[in-house]
């Protein structure tokens, strides 16, 4: 097919490319994103921080109660996670004993500082 013929054929045809920002592309199924933490399930045991093969996972401080298979258990500590180091292997989600700690179909996060890209 010559140039000219593929020029002509494409002025008329729908573009490939979409409107990104405005037009999002599906994101499909099992997609590892950005990690979040649901704080009100996190009982603190470390097995994230632990499991974790970029060690982008700090236990902080943060004295709690959490309810967790029908008990209120005092808590001490919740998992920080610095997601400019993670590299999205999924590992502490899987090891989770309390569902609480999930790849999110979001993409990575980027900001100027290291707090904005941090859960
Ligand atoms: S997905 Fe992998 S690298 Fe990222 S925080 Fe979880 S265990 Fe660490
Ligand atoms: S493994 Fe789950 S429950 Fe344990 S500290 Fe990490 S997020 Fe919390």
């Amino acid at each position: 097919m010559s140039v000219l013929t593929e020029m002509f054929r494409n002025l008329f045809s729908r573009p490939v490319t979409i409107l990104y920002p405005a037009e999002k592309v599906p994101v499909p199924p099992g997609f590892r994103g950005k990690v979040t933490i649901a704080d009100e399930k996190c009982i603190g045991c470390s097995k994230c921080s632990v499991v974790c093969p970029a060690r982008c996972i700090t236990m902080t401080d943060s004295p709690r109660e959490v309810e967790f298979k029908g008990k209120n258990l005092a808590r001490k500590k919740k998992p920080r996670v610095k997601l400019y180091k993670c590299i999205r292997c999924g590992l502490c989600e899987r090891h989770c004993p309390a569902d609480a700690i999930h790849l999110t179909g979001e993409p990575a996060s980027c900001g100027p500082s290291r707090e904005e890209v941090t859960a």
